[in-house]
């Protein structure tokens, strides 16, 4: 259903556009009131281009809507193309602060999981960790438990931190890794600038309300010659192609989608140098897996418990599932990010 205030033009920034129709569903206070808000990656006001109408389910919303890697419940805020970068967003979306807060009470459940998504991320990023100017100083953004934190300090690097916005993985985290995150959400002071070799975002681009900010934010944390690398859905992957609005990455937790095109340019516009991209595969337990297939809940339920009862929960699978690495260097020459174009 398209909303009456989408025929407006959208005002870029954090105009406040209260609209009863978006606010449906949110009785319980967990998201709070809608706001409209233009393209976060090139600030275009075109909204015109439905992806996704809204889907919200009151009763749905709960702790577990926010988590990491849960069984999809197939809401969504409402998702539009945006005609010039190829993003696709949610156009009136939650107060930043209610996102913090939801982030903040989000469940968490996932530590094997995220252990075996740390793994793959390490794999994936072991040409361009060769390239960096020394492994003094990283910053794992969303880090969840560390796990990720863990391969960093493996793979030989000092200054290791991660910052995390849920207080319920840092709990879950062992104490050693726990002592590195920070629980908070990202922000310009967590580092003075030039301070890291390597910022790492992975699977939290999407769920931020500002992902211009926070890779802006990120890249003048980096030395010169140091990399920002994130991991996020490619929504023209073919598995997401393929499942079309039934992809679990059409998920009211998603802010934004990208793709290879607009999470180039979201790099580039942060003065970023030597940006490119390429698919990963993922390796989880198969449980993992059949969670994310597009079951009605109670097929979902009924394959899981098939499936422990064979004993394969735990079996590894390597599957290409559209997950996209991508990453940027900042310039050796401090003059190439002054030039940098301004978002
Ligand atoms: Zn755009």
């Amino acid at each position: 259903m398209r909303s009456p205030t989408s025929t407006k033009p959208l005002m870029p920034g954090p105009s406040r556009v209260a609209d009863p129709a978006y606010a449906a569903g949110m009785a319980d206070g967990l998201l709070g009131e809608l706001s409209a808000r233009a393209c976060p990656v090139c600030g275009s006001t075109d909204d015109s281009d439905v992806f996704a109408a809204q889907r919200l389910d009151s009763a749905s919303l709960d702790r577990y809507a926010f988590a990491s890697r849960k069984r999809p419940e197939h809401m969504r805020l409402r998702l539009v193309r945006c005609p010039q970068c190829d993003l696709v967003y949610a156009s009136h979306v939650p107060a930043p602060e209610a996102l913090a807060r939801a982030y903040g009470e989000a469940a968490f459940d996932s530590a094997i999981e995220a252990r075996f998504a740390a793994r793959t991320y390490r794999e994936a990023l072991v040409g361009l960790l060769r390239t960096l100017p020394d492994r003094d100083g990283a910053l794992d953004i969303g880090t969840g438990e560390g796990a990720f934190l863990r391969e960093l300090l493996d793979a030989g690097f000092t200054a290791v931190g991660g910052v995390e916005p849920s207080a319920e993985p840092i709990a879950a985290a062992e104490p050693r890794i726990a002592e590195l995150i920070e629980h908070d959400v990202f922000r310009a002071d967590l580092r003075p600038p030039g301070s890291l070799s390597l910022v790492t975002c992975f699977q939290t681009i999407e769920h931020v309300p500002d992902p211009t900010v926070l890779v802006r934010e990120a890249a003048q944390m980096l030395k010169p010659g140091g990399v920002l690398a994130l991991v996020c859905h490619d929504r023209r992957a073919p598995i997401n192609r393929l499942l079309g609005l039934r992809s679990p990455i059409v998920d009211i937790e998603h802010q934004q989608l990208f793709s290879p095109a607009s999470v180039s340019r979201l790099l580039r516009a942060a003065g970023l140098v030597d940006v490119g991209h390429r698919a990963i595969r993922n390796r989880y337990p198969l449980r993992y897996w059949i969670r994310l297939l597009p079951l009605p809940r109670q097929g979902g339920e009924l394959a899981e418990r098939l499936l422990e009862r064979a004993g394969l929960g735990d079996r590894a699978l390597t599957v290409p599932v559209g997950n996209l690495l991508a990453w940027g260097r900042r310039p050796a020459d401090p003059e190439r990010t002054a030039r940098a174009p301004a978002v």
